[in-house]
C-alpha cells in the first residue's frame, strides 16, 4: 500500500479531519461523483435513473462506526423508510439495500452485536416484505468474525441474505469455501480499508492473485457471485470463470460503485449481464469518500487542492 493511500486510510477514521473535510469549499464536486445526493429524494431519483437504464441497484444509507444508541436507531428507522419508498415507487423488485452493522450498532460496547443483529433483523423482514433483498458490506479485519457470526444467525431466517468478502485478507479463500453453498449471496470485493500485513495482503498484484483464487472457489460453488470490482482485467476473468463452470448469465453478477467506470456499467449491462450499482446517499458521507479517494492516486491533487483553498 502506497504511504499516501496508507495516510488517507486513516484519515477516513479521524473525527478531526471529518470536520475539516466536510467544510471545505470544493469537497462538494468530489462528493457528488460519488453520492447519490443527501435525501431520500436523490436516492429514489438516481435508483429510477438506473433502473431505466437496465442496471440493478444496491442502495447503502451512508454512516459508519456509530457509537450513539439513538443514532444506530435513527439508520435502522431511515432503511425501513427507504424500503417503504422503493416499494411505493415500484422498484422494490430492482433495488435493494447494504448495510453496515457498525452503522446500526455493532461498535455499542458489549451489546454492540446483540443490537445490530436485531436492527439488521427488522430491515431484513422490511425488506422481505417487500420483495427485496440486504447485503451486510464488510468492514475493517476486527470486525469479519462478529459479522459473518451475525450474518449466519440472520440467514436462519432469511437465507437469501448476502455479504461481503474481501480478497486482501489472508483469511477470506477459506472464507469463499465456507461459504460457496447454495442459496448464499457472496459479493466479493479487493477491499478498502487500512489493514496490517499480518492480516491482508498489501501489494496490489499479490490481492489480484487472492481475488482470483476467490473468484474461483466462488464460481465453481453453488451460490449466486456477486463480483464487485471496477478492475476490467477481473471482470474478464470472472466472466471466462463464469462461462467455464457453465453458469447462466442469471447464476451470478456483476457490480460496481455508483460515479465510477458508468460506461463500462452501461455497456456490460447492453451485453445482458446482470450489474447491480451500489448507490450511497445520506449526509454522513465522510468515511466513504475518503475511501474513494485513496483508490484512485488521480483524486489526490484534486482532494488537496480543495482543503489548501479554504
Ligand atoms: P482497483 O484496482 O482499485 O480499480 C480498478 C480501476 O477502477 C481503476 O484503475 C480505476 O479505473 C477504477 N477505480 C477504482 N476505484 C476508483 C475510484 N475510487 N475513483 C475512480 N476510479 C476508480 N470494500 C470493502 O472493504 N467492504 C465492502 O463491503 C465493499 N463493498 C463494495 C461494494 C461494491 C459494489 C464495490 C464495487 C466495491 C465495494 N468495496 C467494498 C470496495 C472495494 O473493496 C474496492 O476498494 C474498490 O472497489 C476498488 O477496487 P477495484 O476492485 O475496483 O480495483
Amino acid at each position: 500500500m502506497t504511504v499516501v493511500r496508507e495516510a488517507l486510510l486513516k484519515l477516513s477514521r479521524s473525527g478531526a479531519m471529518k470536520s475539516t473535510i466536510t467544510r471545505a469549499p470544493l469537497t462538494r464536486d468530489v462528493v457528488n461523483r460519488y453520492v447519490a445526493g443527501e435525501t431520500t429524494d436523490d436516492v429514489l431519483r438516481i435508483t429510477r435513473t438506473l433502473a431505466d437504464a437496465n442496471l440493478s441497484i444496491t442502495i447503502d444509507r451512508l454512516g459508519e462506526d456509530t457509537t450513539k444508541v439513538e443514532q444506530a436507531a435513527e439508520t435502522t428507522r431511515a432503511y425501513l423508510e427507504l424500503l417503504r419508498l422503493l416499494d411505493d415507487a415500484g422498484l422494490a423488485d430492482i433495488a435493494e439495500v447494504s448495510i453496515k452493522l457498525s452503522a446500526v450498532g455493532q461498535f455499542l460496547g458489549r451489546d454492540g452485536e446483540r443490537i445490530a443483529t436485531e436492527h439488521a433483523r427488522s430491515i431484513c423482514e422490511a425488506a422481505g416484505a417487500v420483495g427485496t433483498t440486504v447485503t451486510i458490506d464488510m468492514e475493517d479485519h476486527t470486525t469479519t468474525d462478529s459479522t459473518l457470526s451475525v450474518v449466519r444467525a440472520l440467514r436462519a431466517d432469511f437465507p437469501w441474505l448476502g455479504t461481503v468478502l474481501q480478497a486482501y485478507l489472508h483469511r477470506s479463500e477459506a472464507d469463499c469455501r465456507d461459504l460457496a453453498y447454495q442459496g448464499s449471496r457472496i459479493r466479493l470485493c479487493k477491499g478498502a480499508y487500512a489493514e496490517p500485513e499480518s492480516v491482508a495482503y498489501a501489494e496490489p498484484a499479490e490481492i489480484d492473485k487472492a481475488y482470483v483464487r476467490c473468484l474461483r472457489i466462488l464460481m465453481a460453488g453453488d451460490g449466486y457471485p456477486m463480483v464487485a470490482t471496477h478492475d476490467p482485467r477481473l471482470v474478464e476473468i470472472a466472466l471466462t470463470l463464469a462461462d467455464r463452470q457453465h453458469r447462466s448469465k442469471d447464476s451470478f453478477e456483476l457490480q460496481m460503485l455508483y460515479g465510477i467506470r458508468p460506461a463500462e456499467q452501461a455497456r456490460l449491462a447492453a451485453l445482458g449481464r446482470r450489474m447491480r450499482v451500489y448507490v450511497p446517499y445520506g449526509t454522513d458521507w465522510y468515511g466513504y469518500l475518503v475511501r474513494r479517494l485513496a483508490e484512485k492516486p488521480a483524486n489526490l491533487r484534486f482532494f488537496a487542492r480543495s482543503l489548501v483553498s479554504r
